[in-house]
Formats: structure tokens, C-alpha cells, sequence
């Protein structure tokens, strides 16, 4: 039996996805018995999802596009109309008519 003390542990550096078959078994028996690892194991795992949103699995951070994007969607957008001859910073501008 697994004590809080060596579940947070291995909590910790579970999410990495590097335990054993039977380390993951004792963790999983000591998180159905115990609401308060259970609890931190949710929080962290509640934060590694977020980083990975934030982030992506690559460790990539999202809204960086090529170059090429960038330019093939500011043509789009000056093509749509707004702006046609005239360079507004920002599309959607509230202060718009
Ligand atoms: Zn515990």
C-alpha cells in the first residue's frame, strides 16, 4: 500500500506516463481509497491538460503560423472588402461605422 506521501510522488511524475503496470495498479487502488490524492491527481492532471491546450503536445505554441498563412489570410481579409484601399490596424474596429 502505497502512502499519500509516495502517491503525490508518483502523481507528479506519472503524468509523464512512465510508471510500471503494477505501480500504476497500487496508485489507481490508493486513489480509490483516498479523496485527498484523488483530488490532487485531478489537479494536476487539470494542469497538464491546460498546458497542453495552451501549448499543444509539441510543445508549439498556437497562433504561430508560417508566413505564407499569414499573408494568404490578410489577402483574404483585403479582399472581403473591409479595408479595400485603406489600411485599418484592426478589422472589427468598434469605432467602425
Ligand atoms: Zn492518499
Amino acid at each position: 500500500m502505497l502512502s499519500c506521501k509516495q502517491t503525490a510522488e508518483l502523481i507528479s511524475r506519472g503524468v509523464d506516463g512512465r510508471l510500471s503496470f503494477w505501480v500504476r495498479m497500487s496508485l489507481r487502488l490508493h486513489l480509490a481509497m483516498c479523496r485527498g490524492c484523488a483530488a490532487y491527481r485531478a489537479q494536476i492532471e487539470g494542469l497538464h491538460a491546460a498546458l497542453r491546450l495552451r501549448f499543444g503536445p509539441t510543445g508549439r505554441t498556437p497562433g504561430k503560423m508560417p508566413e505564407e498563412t499569414r499573408r494568404k489570410i490578410r489577402e483574404a481579409l483585403r479582399r472581403s472588402g473591409k479595408g479595400e484601399g485603406e489600411s485599418r490596424p484592426v478589422p472589427g474596429d468598434p469605432d467602425s461605422p
